[in-house]
């Protein structure tokens, strides 16, 4: 089992409700369970004009490995009403791997540690409040 965070995004509709049916979702995926949650917080938008965004942040332990988390997450952003349409558009839901393990991927998929960590201010606030001791 690998320690994985998961970093929410919304700025869509109920945005509240959105980021609790997601979490919801995320431990119904198979071998996978939600160690913690932190809290919900408000953001503005910083990569293109729009709605301010909901955030939060939830750990989970899995035994999928990272590609395999991503398209679950993918299937949770679909079911939820999620439509690509362009980049950076408003999103009913945006679920990202913040960090998986202690692993470094760079695929085409994938780029973990996710590269906005070290940009975004609230990620690094939201993971404070789930690893105090994260350097
Ligand atoms: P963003 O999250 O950058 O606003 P999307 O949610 O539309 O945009 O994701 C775009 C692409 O980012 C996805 O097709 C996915 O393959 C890729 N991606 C790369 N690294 C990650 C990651 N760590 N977590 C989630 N998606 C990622
Ligand atoms: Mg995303």
């Amino acid at each position: 089992m690998t320690d994985v965070l998961i970093g929410l995004g919304s700025n869509l509709g109920d945005r509240w409700k959105n980021l609790t049916r997601a979490i919801r979702e995320i431990n119904t995926i198979e071998n996978t369970k939600i160690v913690k949650k932190t809290s919900f917080l408000k953001t503005k938008p910083h990569r293109a004009p729009g709605p301010d965004y909901l955030n939060g942040v939830v750990k989970i332990t899995t035994s999928l490995g990272p590609e395999e988390l991503l398209d679950r997450l993918r299937e949770i952003e679909a079911k939820l009403g999620r439509k690509h349409t362009f980049k950076n558009a408003p999103r009913l839901i945006d679920l990202d791997i913040l960090l998986y393990g202690n692993q470094k991927i760079k695929t085409n998929k994938l780029t973990v540690p996710h590269p906005g960590i070290k940009t975004r201010d609230f990620i690094k606030k939201l993971l404070l409040e789930i690893e105090p001791n994260l350097k």
